[in-house]
């Protein structure tokens, strides 16, 4: 169904100058299940982003292939939504909680009062009610990445792209929003590739772990079932 099918795929660069050819990542083959839940594990710089905004289709890949559903994907589609580290660039500042939790809604014309019973039970399920009304410079950090997560709920995605969604939060924030998470995950069936340099993170939350080579030309090394994860 929304199984996700990667084959050689690369993405390089070439220096301005010398115009030599680099590789972020070479050769990265993978199969994610639809309805699995897959960490991507590896250090900074290893290239998890990369993959993960080509898979979004915000990054254009070098080679090989990226098939979502047995289609073969080079653009964004409502069949997926990234959830970034750092929600301050992605809420529109000049919209409430409520607004930027409604804006997908709005954008496909929902109803409003279907709106406002999606924004409700999940700005309820982030933990948010009663800061509704408030503008993004009126919350935490923590808030902020809340609000970005009940938007992209709400949009519905089949799958959730999620590229250390917690990584900036407070310890106490971070496990209530991993728990959230899971029984969200739990709840929808949703294919989640969840990015993390964050080992017991990885553990805690993914079905499958892959690891990701440190340095240039990165792939996937290894990948790990987890027993030990709920
Ligand atoms: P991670 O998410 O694992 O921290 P990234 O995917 O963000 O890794 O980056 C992998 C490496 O590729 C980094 O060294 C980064 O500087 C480099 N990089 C990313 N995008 C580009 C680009 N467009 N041109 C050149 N280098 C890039
Ligand atoms: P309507 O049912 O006519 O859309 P609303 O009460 O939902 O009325 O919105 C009133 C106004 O508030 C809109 O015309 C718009 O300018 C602004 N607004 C509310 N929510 C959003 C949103 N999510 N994105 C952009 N503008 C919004």
């Amino acid at each position: 169904r929304n199984g996700i099918h990667i084959e050689a795929l690369r993405k390089s660069y070439s220096e301005q100058t010398s115009g030599e050819v680099h590789y972020i990542i070479k050769d990265v083959d993978l199969v994610i299940k639809g309805g699995e839940f897959f960490i991507l594990l590896g250090p900074s710089g290893c290239g998890k982003s990369t993959l993960l905004n080509i898979v979004a289709g915000f990054v254009a890949k070098s080679g090989g292939s990226l098939r979502i559903g047995g289609q073969e994907v080079e653009r964004p589609g409502k069949d997926r939504a990234v959830v970034f580290q750092q929600a301050d660039s992605s809420l529109f500042p000049w919209l409430t909680v409520r607004e930027n939790v409604e804006f997908g809604l709005r954008m496909k014309k929902t109803p409003k009062a279907e709106r406002r019973v999606i924004s409700d039970r999940y700005i309820g399920l982030v933990g948010l009610n009663g800061h509704e009304n408030k503008f993004p410079k009126e919350l935490s950090g923590g808030m902020k990445q809340r609000v970005q997560l009940a938007r992209v709920l709400a949009n519905d995605p089949e799958i959730l792209l999620m590229d250390e969604p917690f990584g900036a939060l407070d310890a106490m924030t971070r496990r209530t929003m991993q728990k959230e998470l899971v029984r969200i995950w739990r709840e929808t069936g949703k294919t989640v590739i969840f990015v993390t340099h964050d080992i017991q993170e990885a553990l805690l939350l993914g079905q499958r772990i892959g690891i990701m080579s440190v340095g240039p030309s990165s792939r996937i090394t290894d990948i790990y079932e987890n027993a030990q994860a709920y």
